[in-house]
């Protein structure tokens, strides 16, 4: 058995296969995930899913494609 998987802490990089973009995307279990391309934007409906496949909803939570939900990190802004 090869056991050479690194621990990673490193933000990480979707392989070419994937992510026709350059530089690569960020992978989804990435820090910088949020800085990978959108792919489809729907505004109206307030999500956007990104090339990494995370859904970012506009007040800034996102979910994950493992399922995992990203809680808001950014206040809202409430329109009286
Ligand atoms: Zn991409």
């Amino acid at each position: 058995m090869d056991r050479t998987t690194p621990t990673v802490t490193a933000p990480r990089r979707l392989p070419a296969s994937l992510c026709p973009h350059t530089p690569t995307c960020p992978s989804a279990d990435s820090p910088d995930r949020e800085a990978a391309h959108t792919v489809a934007a729907h505004p109206e409906q307030g999500w956007s899913l990104l090339c990494n496949g995370v859904l970012l909803f506009e007040d800034t939570g996102e979910l994950l494609p493992d399922g995992k939900v990203i809680a808001p990190h950014r206040p809202l802004v409430v329109a009286a």
